[in-house]
């Protein structure tokens, strides 16, 4: 899962197909988010402290994510996303059409550095082994 919040996604698929939003809020654990302006409904509220005047309350509401794409501005469309490890060693994400990278994810670790990584397998082994 590697939309996150704060992302432009294109909804693929339902009612608001085809609108470019902002992610507000990802919730891993329905595989749900929240998209700025999509799914809206309203909800009815009764007079209370907090709505003193009642009536009705636009909100979004979750959707799945696999009906909305990350949207990747060099191919202009909704994408796929990967994750891969930069030179430096650290991860980042990217576009799996036009290979774009969209931001670092992880930190660099010097064991996912290339380059310096056929010199540091056989020293790992070799730590292991001890
Ligand atoms: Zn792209």
């Amino acid at each position: 899962m590697l939309i996150r919040s704060g992302d432009t996604v294109e909804v693929i698929t339902g009612a608001d197909r085809g609108v470019k939003s902002r992610v507000i809020l990802v919730d891993r654990a329905a595989g749900k988010a929240i998209v700025e302006g999509v799914a809206r409904v309203y909800k009815h509220v009764r007079r209370s402290q907090k709505h003193p005047q009642g009536g009705r309350l636009s909100k979004e509401m979750p959707v799945q994510l696999s009906n909305v794409a990350f949207y990747c501005a060099t191919c202009d469309k909704g994408v796929r996303l990967g994750a891969r490890f930069v030179k430096d060693g650290s991860k980042e994400r990217f576009c799996r059409k036009c290979g774009t990278g969209v931001g670092q994810i992880a930190p660099a670790k010097a064991a996912h550095a290339t380059g310096s990584e056929k010199k540091k397998a056989p020293a790992k082994a070799a730590a292991s082994k001890k």
